[in-house]
């Protein structure tokens, strides 16, 4: 079997009597709770995925990683692993050691502090990423995510973070190094995904395992990868599905708790070096492997082929085989995938690109058979519904007495009528009564009365429902927030009630503009507070001009566009 990184699989977890001690000195030490990704590196740290380190980097690792690409023995590791945390706990230190702490605050080790320092974003950036522009997922993660001060030192563990999802594929690395070994496997060529896999994937990795004569480790990276990426339920069922595809006893799945970093090259090579800690010989990397996406200029941050390149060049040292990944395409005569190298003269191939893909979930069309395993197919319908049977919310924002009542309420009764889904209505003042009774007018309860009026529409659009939301909500920043929050999980559409002010004023239907002219009601909107016009709304409506019905149907109408509401065949 191949040697761990630097010879030595490193376990940090103490042994029983150890952690016990460590238990009982937690009481008096300070604490950290752990981010998500502090989380994913602590668990690869004490399971020795990140051997041979020993903890978090000091600073003078730290920038030797940086600027490097090595420990400061020289040992090559291209990525910095540290613990970032706010300058109060790293005042809070005192030379004690700090316990890290699961969300819930269960310790699950302890850091000895080394050193503690301010964390130079901008240089790490440049450093790790090569750039500073925040459209790179890492960037802007290090930017808006991290603490500002690195604290580095030995962790000693307790116990591993709970994962109480796909137990039996939550292999360490000792754990799959003794599994490769009872099944009598050693030459074996991992493959890294943060994507569902389809059938060009799968062939890759077929033609792949039998070119090298090798097993095949599905490794998929489960921790945080990149932002909209497919959940990891639906992934891990779309893995498991392909596998009675390959042939018997060759291949095995097991689920990488890895915060990815999207960090291109110098990822791939750091999947290498974790690959070969588990166990791994051979290394798949494919075409821009951890890929950032483009930059705010439109053009990628790495060359298609610089991890091929940088892999190359570290081979030898490493001991881990580049497979490059073949891109392979599906030739229709055939009706068999060939490397593009392959390819017959004028074959005619087929594609589907990930947009697409989406788009044909998203309004319900058919996905290939050639394209992806009908079971796979099965999987990603499961939980991409099309959109007609997809939650989504309707925010109504605009002035008091604007019509956003009365209009949702038309609307409210046309979505009952229509049936299929359950309809919620979030009015203003009904969840002034209700979700937000102790809140006044202030800018600062204004917001967190939208920003629970979003929580709850967000639940409801996840779970398939229609919210229906009308309070004023006049900040622009507020209604993003809540547009953030909901479109995840399904659709949003904002509507503007654009009545004119004086409109509002003279329909002044519970007469509270008179009050509010006269001084009686202080900070109403329109009249002595901001009301900020929407940016970007989907729908405008001036119920000066248009009745309820023919207001709401602009709505309806607007929602069919989209494929929220469709033919009454379709949406049961
Ligand atoms: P908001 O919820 O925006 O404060 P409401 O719907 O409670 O506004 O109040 C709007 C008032 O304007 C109601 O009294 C309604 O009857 C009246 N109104 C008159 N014409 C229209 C219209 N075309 N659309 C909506 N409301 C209208
Ligand atoms: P917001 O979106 O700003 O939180 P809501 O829609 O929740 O506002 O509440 C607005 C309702 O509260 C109005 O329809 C009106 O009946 C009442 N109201 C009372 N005082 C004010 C005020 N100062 N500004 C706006 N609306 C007020």
């Amino acid at each position: 079997m191949i040697d761990p990184h630097a010879g030595t699989l490193v376990e940090l977890l103490a042994p029983p009597a150890r952690a016990r001690e460590l238990i009982e000195g937690a009481r008096d030490w300070p604490s950290w709770n752990l981010t998500p990704r502090q989380l994913c590196d602590l668990e690869l740290l004490m399971n020795g995925a990140f051997s041979p380190l020993t903890g978090f980097l000091g600073r003078a690792e730290f920038e030797s990683v940086a600027e490097t690409m090595r420990l400061a023995d020289g040992t090559l590791w291209p990525i910095p692993l540290t613990l970032d945390v706010t300058e109060e706990a790293a005042a809070g230190l005192d030379g004690k050691p700090l316990v890290l702490r699961d969300p819930e605050g269960v310790p699950l080790a302890v850091l000895h502090p080394e050193d503690a320092w301010e964390i130079d974003r901008e240089a790490k950036a440049r450093a790790v990423y090569g750039t500073r522009d925040e459209a790179h997922p890492g960037v802007a993660h290090l930017f808006h995510r991290t603490n500002n001060v690195g604290v580095g030192g030995r962790v000693e563990g307790i116990q591993l973070p709970a994962h109480y999802d796909f137990p039996t594929l939550r292999l360490g690395p000792a754990e799959l190094r003794r599994r490769f070994a009872r099944l009598g496997w050693r030459r074996i060529v991992a493959f890294q995904t943060r994507n569902p896999m389809h059938r060009a994937h799968f062939e890759l990795t077929l033609r792949a395992a039998r070119e090298l004569e090798a097993n095949l480790l599905i490794h998929p990276a489960v921790g945080m990868t990149k932002p909209g990426d497919v959940d990891h339920y639906t992934r891990v069922r779309c893995y498991q599905a392909i596998l009675p595809h390959y042939p018997q006893h060759t291949v095995e799945l097991a689920l990488l708790p890895l915060a990815m970093r999207m960090g291109g090259p110098r990822e791939a090579l750091w999947h290498g070096i974790i690959r070969k800690n588990y166990g791994c010989t051979h290394f798949i990397v494919g075409r821009d492997h951890a890929g950032p996406g483009v930059g705010s200029d439109g053009k990628p941050f790495y060359g298609p082929y610089a991890a091929q390149e940088l892999f190359r060049a570290h081979e030898d040292e490493l001991g881990v085989e580049m497979v490059p990944f073949q891109m392979m395409v599906y030739v229709e005569d055939d009706d068999a995938y060939r490397t593009l190298d392959e390819l017959p003269e004028g074959a005619r191939t087929l594609s589907l690109s990930g947009t697409e893909l989406r788009d044909r979930l998203a309004d319900g069309r058919e996905i290939p058979e050639w394209f992806t395993f009908p079971e796979v197919a099965a999987e990603l319908r499961r939980t991409h519904p099309p959109r007609n049977r997809q939650g989504f919310t309707v925010f109504f924002t605009g002035l008091s007495g604007a019509g956003k009542s009365t209009v949702a309420n038309v609307l409210l009764t046309k979505l009952l009528e229509m049936g299929g889904r359950p309809v919620t209505l979030l009015d203003g003042d009904v969840v002034r009564q209700n979700l937000s009774s102790e809140l006044g007018f202030s800018k600062e309860h204004r917001d967190l009365n939208i920003r629970r009026i979003g929580f709850v529409a967000s639940e409801i659009t996840k779970n398939g429902g229609i919210a229906i939301c009308a309070p004023i909500a006049p900040y622009e920043r507020t209604r993003r927030e809540v547009r953030d929050t909901v479109a995840p999980g399904g659709g949003f559409l904002l509507v503007h009630v654009a009545t004119p002010l004086e409109v509002c004023e003279q329909r002044d239907r519970k007469g509270l503009y008179a009050k509010a002219r006269a001084g009686i009601i202080p900070e109403f909107t329109g009249i002595s507070d901001p009301y900020e016009e929407p940016a970007d709304p989907d729908v405008v409506l001036d119920t000066s001009k248009l009745s309820p019905e023919e207001a709401a149907q602009e709505v309806l109408l607007h929602l069919e566009r989209e494929g929220y509401v469709g033919p009454a065949l379709h949406s049961i």
